[in-house]
């Protein structure tokens, strides 16, 4: 009897689910097996966590369990992945090692507060699910002073994300009438807004955060947090509620199996092969150039993108077929505008002579796109 092909998939986001469900629509669970580990059981669309920071969302109406994958003949282990070992084409978690045909690295990015000084105790985790309902409460309960967005490192998930926040955050004030008395900043170690959008996208973001009398401060290279204060390379800066982007890194494991060096992510091709036969890597665990110093940004389209190139390759691969593709780099993100309207930031990455971004007009039929996004993917994949 021939042994089905195994393919394992670290990490149950938007690149493995896709992957995984890309493989899975094209052979059945007599021709290959799939398993997904993850630590957690269950995926989220990243922008749900604005909507449960502003209270029109609770944690458990925002997420899919991945112990539905079963459904689809996709085995799911719940534990946590200690060490990949490509030596021996397997991988250990906590309680067992898995050996494998095929490898999709597909385990995001890790949050590291802890590498700013003084930030977990002073701050907030932007991005951290489990700090949502306390950020709310604060939100709900601040009657004047600072309100501090900072990013505190390059690249992180999502690039209009802080700037979505910072929106959200005024219609909430407004909301409560106390907008006038209170002041909010975005602080970033960046020049421009956006910069992997170019500085004409960046203009307009910031326009936009302007018309709301939100203030974007370019430049700011954070040094550590004190007290009520974000101390930056050549400048200080008060708050009174701060929520940070932490700096992102790649998991230990990763580091551990030498596929990127600390505190860097996986560099990919557009074919998202690593240096080991039968590893992939996908998503923001990956640093794909565009042109130095341009990557593909962080985000959960292009982590779903990645993932279904890498699915398609290896089902070709199995089907004995050539025809072997590349990732295409397209993809939006949504921003809201906190007046019920939505815009989405198109991208191309891969366009000659550089990538090329186009800015919509905001409009409540694009906040109805970016609902129908998070269903879809809630919906196809689980
Ligand atoms: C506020 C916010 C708004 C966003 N808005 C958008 C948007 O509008 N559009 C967009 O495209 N993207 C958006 N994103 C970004 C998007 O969420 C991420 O880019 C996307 O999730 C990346 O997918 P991924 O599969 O690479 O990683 P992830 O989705 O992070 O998945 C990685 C998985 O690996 C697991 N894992 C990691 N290490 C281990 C381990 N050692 N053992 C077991 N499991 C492990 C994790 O638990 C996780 O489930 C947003 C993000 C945030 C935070």
């Amino acid at each position: 009897m021939t042994k089905i092909p195994h393919i394992v998939i670290l990490g149950g986001g938007f690149g493995g689910l896709s992957a995984a469900n890309e493989i899975r629509n094209s052979l059945d669970s007599s021709k290959v097996k799939i398993t997904i580990i993850d630590k957690k059981d269950w995926f989220m669309v990243g922008f749900a966590k604005l909507w449960i920071m502003n209270g029109t969302r609770t944690f458990d109406n925002s997420i899919g369990s991945l112990n539905k994958l079963s459904k689809k003949q996709i085995d799911f282990i719940k534990d946590e992945i200690i060490e990949i070992t490509p030596e021996d084409n397997s991988v250990k978690t906590k309680s067992k090692t898995i050996s494998y045909d095929f490898l999709i690295i597909s385990m995001g990015a890790v949050l590291a507060p802890e590498k700013i000084s003084g930030l977990v105790e002073n701050g907030f985790n932007l991005y951290d699910h489990d700090q949502l309902q306390k950020i709310n409460e604060k939100l709900n309960k601040i009657e004047s002073g600072k309100i501090a967005i900072a990013i505190m490192g390059m690249p992180y998930k999502c690039p209009p994300a802080p700037f979505e926040a910072s929106l959200l955050i005024d219609s909430m004030l407004r909301k409560r009438g106390i907008r006038n008395s209170i002041q909010i900043n975005v602080y970033s170690p960046a020049p421009i807004t956006l910069p992997a959008a170019g500085p004409e996208i960046s203009k307009q973001i910031n326009d936009l955060i302007n018309s709301e009398k939100i203030i974007f401060h370019n430049s700011k290279k954070i040094k550590n947090v004190k007290t009520k204060k974000l101390i930056f390379e050549n400048d200080e800066a008060d708050f009174d509620i701060l929520l940070a982007i932490p700096p992102h890194i790649a998991p230990k494991v990763v580091y551990d199996c030498k596929l990127a060096t600390e505190p860097g992510f996986i560099k990919i091709d557009r074919n998202c092969k690593t240096q080991h036969k039968n590893i992939f890597a996908v998503g923001d665990v990956t640093s794909l150039v565009v042109a130095d110093p341009v990557t593909v940004p962080k985000a959960g389209i292009f982590a779903e993108g990645e993932g279904i190139t890498v699915a398609k390759n290896i089902v070709s691969k199995l089907q004995s077929k050539e025809n072997i593709i590349s990732f295409d780099g397209k993809g939006g993100c949504f921003l809201e505008s906190g007046r019920d309207t939505a815009s989405i930031i198109d991208v191309d990455m891969f366009t000659e002579p550089k990538p090329s971004t186009l800015l919509t007009d905001s409009t409540s039929e694009n906040l109805s796109k970016k609902l129908d996004f998070e269903k879809e993917r809630l919906t196809k994949w689980l």
